[in-house]
């Protein structure tokens, strides 16, 4: 039911926004990418989706700090497939002090990109999806979007927030053939979580392996990386059919990390 149906992922050049775009062009979504890299990179990503999957790719380099462009990139969107249909907020950056610590520049650019995004986003590409009668909009979210820990004051504030917002978006949408919710991942090993590792070994003088589970084993009783793939998956299912009643909800894809 996807088929024909255009998909837009923010920061889709990497990580679990990459592995959500594959899997939405698989399911016969044309895509809108987005997100840094080299340009070269990029664009061999793109045409490859093109060519696996025989829809039509895009890409988009806004900045999800700059409220215009990324009005411009919906617009982009819709103009380029007609539609928009399906809105990802993927986008995401980390940064890891105590609040003492924690560079006021590192803050206002996390609650832009982690949270002030989709507020742009969403706002931009709800008037498109009510004339249509139908929308999926899926908020990446986190563990830390319903639990705290230390020295991540902005990402677990952006994150809370990105929660609420996603709930009151279900109540204004909520019989406009329109859906939000939220996925909230534990530890999934990307470039963002591999700089944090890789943080650790050095401050604390061990491997980059030990590290590995060490970090998941603080605050999962699974030890277990989730693939990016299968959080891919639960989006995937989120956008269909049989998930046209679920609004409002934060989904737990963490090994057990709320559990506790
Ligand atoms: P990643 O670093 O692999 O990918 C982040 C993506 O966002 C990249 O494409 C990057 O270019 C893009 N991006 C960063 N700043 C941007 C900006 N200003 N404008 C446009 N694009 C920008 O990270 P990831 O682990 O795949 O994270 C994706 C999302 O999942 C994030 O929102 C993150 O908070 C969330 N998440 C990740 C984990 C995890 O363990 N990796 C756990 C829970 C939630």
């Amino acid at each position: 039911m996807l088929k024909g149906k255009t998909a837009l992922i923010t920061g889709s050049t990497s990580g679990i926004g990459l592995a959500i775009a594959r899997s939405f062009a698989a399911a016969g979504c044309n895509v809108m990418l987005n997100g840094f890299g080299d340009a070269g990179e990029i664009e061999r990503l793109r045409a490859g989706l093109e060519n696996e999957f025989e829809v039509a790719v895009r890409y988009s380099r806004a900045d999800m700090r700059k409220p215009v462009e990324i009005a411009a990139m919906i617009a982009a969107a819709e103009d380029e497939f007609g539609t928009l249909d399906v809105l990802i907020n993927n986008a995401g950056i980390q940064h890891v002090a105590s609040i003492e610590d924690f560079p006021v520049e590192k803050w206002d650019a996390i609650i832009a990109v982690n949270l002030s995004s989709s507020f742009h986003t969403i706002r931009a590409a709800l008037p498109g999806m009510k004339r249509r009668g139908w929308g999926r909009i899926i908020n990446i979210a986190s563990a830390h979007g319903l639990v705290a820990s230390s020295q991540k004051a902005a990402y677990v504030a952006a994150k809370h927030g990105l929660v609420g917002l996603t709930k009151v978006v279900a109540i204004e949408t909520a019989n406009a053939g329109i859906t939000c919710n939220a996925i909230c991942p534990g530890w999934v090993l990307t470039p963002l979580v591999q700089a944090q590792i890789e943080a650790r070994a050095k401050e604390r003088g061990t491997t980059v392996e030990v590290e590995k589970l060490a970090l998941v084993a603080e605050k999962q009783p699974m030890h277990q990386f989730t693939a990016p793939e299968n959080i891919a998956a639960l989006a995937v299912f989120l956008a269909s059919d049989a998930a046209s009643t679920i609004t409002g909800s934060a989904y737990s894809i963490d090994g057990g990390w709320l559990a506790q």
